[in-house]
């Protein structure tokens, strides 16, 4: 009976919602619309990708309507950001200093753990840096006329000033240790990131070198760690409401044609990207750092990007990847077992490589020029916030406001992305997976056949 109940329910209310909003209750009908919509997700069997097709789909619709008056859903939106804000913080300091504590077996490992956090840079770098030229190149959005639009023009205000006075190199590195040397525990309530990193790593550090004393601590933060991802995990579920109540919004007070036309480019600009990165530097890395050719390389682990693209997480492909290099790749499982683990939280290509040229898009848009050391700190924080993001579905629309606020752009802009977050995480992903098979194999090599065969 229950199950039946339900359909009706939430086909009653749409109904019902549909009748206020038109019959000028707008509030009524909208608060009730989000309700059924929340219900909806809550106790479909559908996708959440499908969920969130859904959600964005109609508000288009809602939102192309004239004087539908979608643009009042706009507080559900800033809810939903706000929830996602509030778990960067932890989601960084659990992410990063538990990656690090349970590292303790690399410094059995000898030097391969540095080798292995060497590679894990090099390759986030080199994402980066292909994200940047590229955004540089085709500057998508920069002709965009939306900053014309109130959305817009608010948050330009606040950012002239924030940028205003564009600091020499010297002053910005000098400005920027002291911000990073800030008491953990201040910049944790105020949610400030490079302070957070540092002293997540320090962290990490000091519980590898106290080593058995520090169990308690490893245990207790890894379970801090779980609950964290638990939350985000159930916050995403509500992902199909914020991104209806969001780009409703949007398209009601900007218009849907110059977003579309924008976030085309934008999409095509993230998808070169990523495939040069996949298909060309990746490739080129494992060729000249362990002798394995591009043919060998994208075969072997064939399966896994696959399995990346349809779940777009690092860390449910993880079978599939260690499977992948260790019967085709020929990596040894004493290899494999701490570099692809470690790898799908850590080692993140294509959400690096995806978060610059967002962040570059963004203030695009908004028609500012971030200059020289506005791209360095973006290059920076893409590459911290990648680290700290876990391998799931997503993590990277949560880090992504990160990134925005380093620069002052307003973390609010992340609305404009979430239209179609769902659809480049699927590339992304693929690329964050690579990536760690790549390191696993130069790593495998580096280290010789006769370290190999001892675990
Ligand atoms: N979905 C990505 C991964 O699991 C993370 C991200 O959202 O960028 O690797």
């Amino acid at each position: 009976m229950a199950i039946r109940l339900r359909p009706f329910a939430i086909g009653a209310g749409l109904v019902l919602s549909l009748l206020l909003i038109g019959g000028g209750y707008p509030r009524l009908g909208y608060a009730l619309f989000l309700a059924v919509l929340t219900g909806f997700c809550l106790s479909t069997s559908l996708s959440l990708n499908a969920q969130i097709g859904i959600g964005a789909l109609l508000a288009v619709l809602f939102g192309v309507i004239p004087g539908s008056g979608v643009e009042i859903v706009h507080v559900a939106g800033r809810v939903f950001i706000a929830m996602l804000k509030m778990l960067i913080a932890p989601m960084i300091l659990l992410s990063i200093s538990t990656g690090i504590a349970q590292m303790g077996e690399a410094r059995a490992l000898g030097r391969m753990g540095v080798r292995v956090v060497a590679l894990y840079l090099l390759t986030m770098s080199f994402a980066v840096a292909t994200g940047l030229v590229l955004v540089n190149l085709v500057r998508p959005g920069a002709e965009s006329t939306l900053r014309e639009t109130p959305f817009f023009s608010e948050a330009v205000g606040t950012q002239a000033t924030n940028l205003a006075g564009d600091l020499s190199l010297g002053e910005f590195l000098l400005q920027t240790v002291f911000q990073v040397l800030e008491n953990p525990l201040v910049s944790l309530t105020e949610g400030r990131i490079l302070p957070i990193v540092l002293f997540a790593i320090l962290l990490g550090l000091a519980l590898i070198q106290i080593g058995p004393r520090g169990q308690n601590l490893v245990e207790l933060l890894l379970a801090g760690y779980a609950v964290v991802m638990k939350i985000i995990h159930w916050f995403i579920r509500l992902a199909p409401v914020g991104i209806f109540a969001l780009i409703g919004h949007l398209v009601a007070t900007i218009g849907f044609q110059e977003l579309a036309e924008h976030l085309l480019e934008f999409s095509l600009v993230v998808i070169g990207g990523t495939l040069f990165q996949a298909l060309v530097i990746l490739p080129l890395l494992a060729w000249v750092l362990a002798g394995v050719g591009p043919v060998e390389l994208l075969r072997g682990i064939r399966e896994a990007l696959v399995v990346a693209f349809s779940t777009s997480s690092s860390v449910a492909t993880l079978p599939v990847t260690t499977r992948c290099v260790e019967d085709n790749l020929d990596v040894p499982p004493s290899v494999s077992s701490f570099v692809l683990p470690l790898g799908a939280t850590v080692n993140m290509d294509g959400t690096a490589l995806y978060e610059a040229i967002a962040a570059l898009f963004v203030a695009n848009i908004y028609g500012i020029d971030l200059g020289i050391s506005g791209q360095l700190v973006i290059f920076l924080v893409a590459i911290v916030t990648a680290i700290g993001a876990p391998g799931i579905p997503s993590a990277g629309m949560v880090t992504m406001i990160v990134v925005l606020e380093s620069v002052g752009l307003p973390g609010e802009a992340v609305g404009i992305l979430l239209t179609i977050d769902r659809f480049l995480d699927t590339f992304r992903t693929m690329a964050n997976v690579e990536g760690d098979t790549v390191v696993a194999v130069c790593t495998a090599r580096s280290i010789g056949p006769s370290a190999r065969a001892t675990p």
